[in-house]
């Protein structure tokens, strides 16, 4: 058994996965995390008796017999939480109109849902029925996702081929277009709305049917008590593995000698060394900062510099008194009289409602959290200004209140808590760039890109997480640490385990 040592920059999901799989195949490892606590932006923080979930808002593939499970068992989270099944993916209403339609499981009733909003477009919701039934009771695990792709050969990319052939034509062709390009088709503005918003206008109409399979089967679920009782398990598992980890500790600098990475150094002034390290923190912050831009070539430059961004949030989550039995848990609202924050039109918001917990509020109080996207620059200018940018917070979260009256009459008086997290907050917590939260913008363009997870000319050095992963996520996220640990032990030529031993002597 090997004792090679491992710095592991960053204990977001992706390090932590890092962290376990190294352990459990004989590395000794240490994670340097630059906040207070785990989990990266999957995490959870307290206001005034609130708990506010910052974070995932739902996982796939959570129920035992998919790979994507055993992920998750792997790493000790399955075990510890209790996942709640979605039967509702969203609610989408229309104030203009005050229509309003659910995503339901129940696929038959979604069509006829849909029909009922626009018979003129009854192909097209047939065409994306059929689509989601298609992508029913796949394992998304062996979609590619269960063996890093440096390591698999032809035979193995044929195999996955293969057994990927019932719905292979959904990846490719007109499916493999945006959301809002396949909206194009749709004869009625509201239907073509919640096409293209279903997830991001961006993503391949692909990435929407698998949503509406998986919720169709019963793979879709949000996480009792929030993000961070997912992510503490692993915490707990990775340290009872006999993992390391300091908190409070950023990385300044990868120290590097004859071109191997050979260490790092923090921003207290210390160094420590190991014999590879593996950044699983900011991806721009890790090649361009830490070092120096050193290690990068045309396809690197050409990422960093011309790939879209996910674009990034305002979360206002407010504390109320009252609860809301019967209301949806995720709800899209179109506007009728848009907004405006820093130098954006906001026409449309997500409103998530915990009813699902009691874990996040005292009895009786429901924590109700209103999500939209704005810009980077304006909010980073502002930020200068703090008593500006407290009152631009301010000013949203009132806009927001007012925008919430019209749906649920008195929430204004109701409210005991507000909390406004910029994009500014998330670059503070997270040091994700220009407060990018799930790394690049997963777009029909890059989805099926592979981004190498070393950099070139650099040995004893490499990535895990969402920005060596085509858009982020949880599950991508997870097997990003896998895979690199997968390569080690390849370059070793010994065999991959993800057995963890100390837990099972123990
Ligand atoms: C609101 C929201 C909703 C989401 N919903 C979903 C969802 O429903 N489903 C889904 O699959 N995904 C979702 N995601 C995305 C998913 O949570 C992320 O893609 C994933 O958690 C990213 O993990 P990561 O470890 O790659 O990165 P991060 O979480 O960014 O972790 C990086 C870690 O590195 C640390 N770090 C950075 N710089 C340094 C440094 N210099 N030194 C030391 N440490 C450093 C950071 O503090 C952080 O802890 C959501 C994200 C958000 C914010």
């Amino acid at each position: 058994m090997t004792n090679k040592s491992i710095i592991i920059i960053g204990a977001g999901l992706a390090g932590l996965s890092t962290g376990c799989y190294s352990q459990m195949n004989g590395y000794q490892t240490q994670i340097f995390e630059h906040h207070a606590t785990p989990g990266g932006v999957a995490t959870c923080w307290k206001r005034k008796g609130y708990t506010i979930d910052g974070g995932i808002h739902f996982l796939m593939c959570h129920r035992p017999g998919q790979s994507i499970y055993e992920l998750y068992r792997e790493l000790g989270t399955a075990q510890s939480n209790r996942f709640l099944d979605m039967t509702s993916y969203c609610r989408f209403i229309d104030e203009a109109s005050g229509r309003s339609v659910q995503i339901t499981k129940d696929l038959d009733l979604l069509a006829k849902e849909l029909k009922a909003i626009s018979p003129a477009d009854s192909r097209i919701i047939d065409d994306l029925i059929a689509g989601a039934r298609a992508m029913q009771g796949t394992d998304r695990g062996d979609m590619g996702m269960s063996q890093p792709q440096e390591l698999l050969g032809c035979l193995e990319k044929v195999k996955q081929m293969w057994k990927m052939r019932g719905f292979f034509k959904y990846f490719t062709g007109r499916y493999a277009r945006s959301a809002a390009d396949y909206g194009k088709a749709i004869h009625d503005p509201w239907l073509r709305y919640i096409i293209e918003n279903m997830f991001l206008p961006e993503v391949p109409i692909w990435f929407n049917l698998m949503l509406l399979g998986l919720l169709a089967d019963g793979q879709l679920a949000s996480l009792e008590g929030g993000s961070l009782n997912f992510v503490l398990p692993i915490e707990k598992h990775y340290r009872n593995l006999g993992g390391q980890i300091t908190y409070g500790a950023a990385v300044e600098k990868i120290l590097v000698e004859n071109d191997r990475a050979v260490g790092v150094r923090l921003n207290d002034g210390s160094e420590h060394r190991a014999d590879i390290v593996v950044s699983a923190a900011d991806g721009y912050s890790t090649i361009y900062k830490m070092l120096d831009g050193r290690y990068v070539d045309g396809e690197i430059e050409n990422r960093y510099k011309n790939w879209k961004l996910t674009r990034p949030l305002i979360m206002i989550s407010l504390g109320v008194a009252r609860e809301f039995k019967g209301e949806p848990d995720m709800n899209t609202i179109k506007l009728e009289h848009p907004f405006t924050t820093g130098s954006k039109d906001v026409n449309g918001i997500s409103v998530r409602i915990f009813n699902y917990t009691d874990r996040l509020a005292p009895p009786g109080k429901t924590v109700v959290q209103v999500m939209f996207e704005t810009e980077w620059d304006w909010w980073n200018e502002l930020q200068k200004d703090r008593p500006g940018y407290e009152a631009e917070k301010k000013r949203g979260a009132d806009q927001v209140l007012e925008r919430l009256e019209a749906h649920y009459p008195g929430i204004s008086s109701q409210v005991e808590m507000i909390d406004v997290a910029t994009p500014c907050t998330w670059w503070r917590y997270t040091r994700n760039f220009r407060g990018a939260y799930m790394g690049w913008l997963m777009s029909s363009e890059i989805i099926n890109a592979q981004i190498k997870k070393t950099l070139p000319g650099l040995g004893n050095f490499y990535m895990a997480g969402q920005w060596v992963t085509s858009g982020g996520g949880v599950v991508s996220s997870l097997y990003s640490g896998r895979h690199v640990v997968q390569i080690l032990c390849h370059g070793e030529g010994k065999e991959f385990s993800a057995v963890s031993h100390a837990l099972a002597s123990g």
